[in-house]
C-alpha cells in the first residue's frame, strides 16, 4: 500500500476544524488531491445569521460515470479536553487505535477513501479512462448544515457537474466494519400541539377551562401506532419531547398548554399525508370539546430509500470479499447529508464503526482504517471494472 490512511487521518485530526472552522483540513486535502491529479475547487458559502463555511470539490477524469465520495471535515467540539486520555487534536496512536475528535466521524472515513483513490489512480497510471472520481467535502455538517452539502451540490450542478453514484462515508457500522450499509433514511418532522382553555381560580374549575385536560387527551391519542413498517423500514414513531404550561402559580388554571413532538417516519407517508393523519387523529380525540391547533416546523429531512441495484451490489460484494461479512442494508438512525444528495444520484452510506462518535476519546482501530480502505478500493475497482 502506498497511501497511508492512518497518516492521512492523523493529519486531518490535527486540524482543529470544529464547525464552522476550516482549521486547515480542506487545505490539507486540496494539496494531497491536487498532487494526485485532481482538479480541486474551494467554495465558501454564507447566509445571514450563520457563519460562512468553506467547502471542497475535487474531480479526476472527465468521463461519465462520476463516482462521488461525500463527507465532512468539520467535527463537534471536544467538550472538556482534560477528560480525554489522548488529546482530541493530537492524533495519537495507542493500543492499535487512532485517537482524536473526528477519528470515526468522519476524518477517518475521508482518509480511507482518499488513500483508496490515490492507490487506485497510481495502479492505473493516472486518470481513470472510463469515468471520474470526485470528492464532495463540506465543512458544515455537524452544526446547522445550511452552508455545506446542500449548497455545494447546487454549486456543482450550476457548473454542469453530474453525479452518477455516491458513497457517503459516515460511520454506518454498528459493531464491526462491514456489518451495515445505510441505504436510506427515515424522514424527520417536528411539530407543536397547542391546546387553549380559559384561565381561572383553581378552587372554581367550573368557571375556567383547563387546557391540560385536553392536552392529555390529545397526547394519548397521538401516541397510537402510525403504521406497521414497510419493506425497507421499521414502523414510524412519534415521540413527545416537551410538555409546557409555564405556570408558576399554585392556584391558577392556565389558559394554554403546549406539547412538542418529533416524528421519525418511513415511506408509508409523505410529509403532507403525515400532517393530515395527525391532525385527523387530534380532531377525532378532541370530539369538538378541546380547542387545539398545530404548528409544524419546516423540514428538509424527507424519507428516502436507495433501491437495490448494481451499485449496491458492488458495495455488498466488496465488503464480502474484504471482510467475509454480508452487510445489512439499514434505514435506521438519524438524518444525514444523504437527504440532500439523494436528489442528485443514488447514495449509500458506508464508513467506520460509529460507537465512539461524538464521545470523549473518540477513536478508530488502525485495523478498521485499513479494512475500510481496502473495501473502498474494491468498490472503485468494481465500479470502473
Ligand atoms: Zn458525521
Amino acid at each position: 500500500m502506498t497511501a497511508d490512511p492512518v497518516a492521512i487521518a492523523r493529519d486531518l485530526i490535527r486540524c482543529r476544524s470544529v464547525t464552522p472552522e476550516e482549521g486547515g483540513a480542506l487545505a490539507y486535502l486540496q494539496e494531497l488531491l491536487t498532487n494526485a491529479g485532481f482538479v480541486v475547487h474551494r467554495a465558501a458559502f454564507a447566509e445571514p445569521g450563520t457563519a460562512p463555511v468553506d467547502n471542497l470539490y475535487a474531480r479526476v477524469g472527465s468521463e461519465k460515470p462520476n463516482l462521488v465520495f461525500a463527507g465532512h471535515t468539520d467535527v463537534v467540539p471536544p467538550g472538556d479536553e482534560a477528560a480525554w486520555r489522548h488529546p482530541p487534536f493530537a492524533g495519537d496512536v495507542a493500543d492499535a487505535k487512532l485517537y482524536g475528535r473526528g477519528a470515526v466521524d468522519m476524518k477517518g472515513g475521508i482518509a480511507c477513501f482518499v488513500a483508496a483513490a490515490l492507490d487506485y489512480l497510481k495502479a492505473i497510471g493516472g486518470k481513470p479512462r472510463n469515468g471520474s472520481i470526485s470528492l464532495l467535502i463540506t465543512g458544515d455538517e455537524e452544526s446547522v448544515a445550511v452552508n455545506g452539502t446542500i449548497k455545494l451540490l447546487q454549486w456543482a450542478a450550476a457548473r454542469g457537474e453530474t453525479f452518477d453514484h455516491c458513497i457517503l462515508g459516515e460511520p454506518s457500522n454498528v459493531e464491526v466494519v462491514g456489518d451495515t450499509i445505510k441505504a436510506g433514511r427515515r424522514g424527520s418532522l417536528n411539530g407543536t400541539l397547542i391546546v387553549s382553555g380559559r384561565q381561572g381560580h383553581v378552587a372554581y374549575p367550573d368557571r375556567a377551562d383547563n387546557p391540560i385536560r385536553g392536552l392529555v387527551t390529545l397526547i394519548a391519542a397521538l401516541q397510537a401506532p402510525l403504521d406497521e413498517g414497510s419493506a425497507h423500514f421499521d414502523p414510524s414513531h412519534l415521540e413527545f419531547t416537551s410538555v409546557d404550561v409555564g405556570n408558576e402559580t399554585v392556584n391558577l388554571i392556565p389558559s394554554q398548554a403546549r406539547a412538542r413532538f418529533n416524528i421519525r417516519y418511513n415511506d408509508c407517508h409523505s410529509q403532507t399525508a403525515l400532517k393530515t393523519l395527525i391532525e385527523r387523529r387530534a380532531q377525532t380525540a378532541a370530539a369538538g370539546r378541546v380547542r387545539y391547533s398545530f404548528e409544524w416546523q419546516p423540514s428538509n429531512a424527507d424519507v428516502f430509500v436507495t433501491e437495490r441495484g448494481p451499485f449496491t451490489d458492488f458495495a455488498v460484494a466488496a465488503i464480502a470479499e474484504v471482510t467475509g461479512r454480508q452487510p445489512k442494508l439499514s434505514t435506521s438512525g438519524g438524518t444525514s447529508d444523504a437527504r440532500f444528495i439523494k436528489d442528485y444520484c443514488p447514495v449509500l452510506e458506508f464508513g467506520l464503526v460509529g460507537q465512539t462518535m461524538h464521545a470523549v476519546d473518540e477513536c478508530a482501530p488502525v485495523a478498521d482504517l485499513l479494512t475500510l480502505t481496502a473495501i473502498y478500493r474494491r468498490i472503485i475497482e468494481k465500479y470502473f471494472g
